[in-house]
């Protein structure tokens, strides 16, 4: 048996900023199955240009939520963005200016201002280099509890079992629950289950964010290409109205497909050195100039997760969370930048707070029950040719109870439990 006194499930940002607020005294296990998400983050939020302000970048949060956001994490977001911008400037990382000297901003739909700092376009990889941290590159399979309820060790699927006194999950979202989607296959949201097995409370996990324009191969295209001239056409040559928000535009574009049309993402009005200048990963992937292909939406993020407390606490004794995993902040909808901003500002929240917890904790006494029969594959397809026909952003009722009631014929794996809460949204209307 292992031993030690935090585990941290993933090993994105998330989980290595928990890792990073654990003190040298106490001992951490940091397992990761790979494929993190956060090795693609091109710029988090920061409202670090005047007359941008934290108060500024609440109230944009607040609204983009739609009513399901907690003002209480997202007021801990907010307060805590300067903070850490500050922080991995201290680490090394040199953000993107302009000529005269503020931060070169991406602009992000639904922002008051552009607020989306950013080092190049590999921000989410310098972070991760700069945390790095021995990993075990194994998954978690199974959370153990003793008696009382308090979370207390964990199963590998190797079959080795871990004793520990605190759980951080940072495991990330489950976008990669669809087909086609434009991440990891392994973000399947085994934090959620892991927590759920244990007790542990969900919210919003109805609210899934959907990267309007995707191109066929499952790369997600910036819609910031369309503040630089870029125009989505349909077959006819109509041309798409700007949409204040991602989730509006990405509804526009499956309506075109769903009435049988296609959307193309044109290029040819977007000034070609200074799209080379500002975005040369995508220039140098989208010869020969200018590009144009089709698109259409596809999960990006998953908005809600396990509930946590401004203390990064779940509702179960020891257990932690942070980053995609979990619910609260984003609500309905996500801003451009936030989710980047939440893996760093929560993972330290929950890293400290495990830490805390830990330190005073006993170690607990569980009963290993027997290996649990995970998921194969097949049950994977089925939910994915669900999800992809049913679960779209245009979240029509009647297709989700399709989706429903085609789940409830699987066998009932914890993932497909989840599969079936993701259908359960609370409104259909439109916000
Ligand atoms: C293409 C793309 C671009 C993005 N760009 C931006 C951006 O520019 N700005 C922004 O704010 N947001 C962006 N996002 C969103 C952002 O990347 C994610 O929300 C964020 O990185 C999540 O970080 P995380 O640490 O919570 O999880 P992740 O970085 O996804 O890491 C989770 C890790 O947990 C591991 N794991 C899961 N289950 C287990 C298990 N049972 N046992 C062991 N390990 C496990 C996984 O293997 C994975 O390595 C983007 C997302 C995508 C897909």
């Amino acid at each position: 048996m292992l031993k030690c006194d935090v585990l941290i499930v993933g090993g994105g940002i998330a989980g290595l900023s928990a890792a990073a607020e654990v003190p040298p005294e106490l001992s951490v296990i940091l397992a990761d199955a790979g494929g993190a998400a956060s090795t693609e983050i091109m710029g988090f939020s920061a409202p670090a240009n005047e007359p941008d302000s934290p108060e500024r970048m609440f109230e944009d949060t607040i609204r983009s939520g739609g009513g399901e956001s907690d003002p209480a994490l997202v007021r801990v977001l907010c307060s805590r963005a300067l903070r850490e911008l500050k922080r991995l400037e201290r680490l090394g990382i040199v953000f993107d200016r302009t000529a005269a000297g503020s931060y070169d901003m991406v602009p992000a739909l639904g922002t008051s201002f552009p607020r989306v700092v950013h080092s190049g376009t590999t921000t989410g990889k310098q972070v991760m280099e700069r945390l790095a941290r021995p990993v075990l590159r194994e998954r978690v399979t199974e959370l153990f509890t003793a008696d009382g309820g308090a979370v207390a060790g964990a199963r590998l699927e190797s079959g080795e079992i871990i004793s520990t006194r605190a759980v951080v999950l940072a495991g990330g979202g489950f976008a990669g629950l669809w087909k086609r989607s434009t991440w990891s296959k392994k973000l399947r949201g085994e934090a959620l289950t892991l927590g759920m097995s244990v007790g542990a409370r969900l919210r919003g996990v109805g609210f899934i964010q959907f990267e309007p324009t995707v191109t066929a191969d499952g790369f997600p295209v910036i819609t910031t290409a369309l503040r630089e001239g870029a125009e989505l056409l349909t077959e006819r040559g109509d041309r798409l109205s700007p949409a204040p928000r991602k989730r509006e535009l990405a509804r526009q574009i499956q309506q075109e497909i769903d009435r049988g049309g296609e959307v193309f993402y044109d290029f040819s009005g977007v000034d070609e050195r200074r799209f080379a200048e500002r975005y040369p990963e995508y220039f140098r992937r989208f010869q020969p100039w200018p590009p144009r292909f089709s698109v259409r939406p596809a999960p990006h993020t998953t908005l809600g997760g396990l509930e946590i407390d401004p203390d990064g606490a779940t509702s179960v004794p020891g257990l932690f969370a942070a980053g995609e995993c979990t619910g609260g902040i984003h609500g309905r909808d996500r801003l451009g930048g936030n989710a980047g901003l939440e893996t760093l500002v929560f993972g330290r929240i929950a890293g400290s707070s495990a830490a805390r917890y830990a330190a005073s904790a006993p170690r607990l006494a569980f009963r290993e029950s027997p290996p649990r029969e995970q998921p194969g594959p097949e049950v994977f397809a089925e939910i994915a040719a669900i999800f992809d026909r049913c679960v779209t952003v245009c979240d029509e009722p009647e297709k989700l109870r399709e989706a429903k009631r085609l789940l409830a014929l699987l066998p009932p794996f914890p993932v497909v439990k989840l599969a079936e809460k993701v259908c359960e949204r609370k409104e259909y209307a439109d916000y």
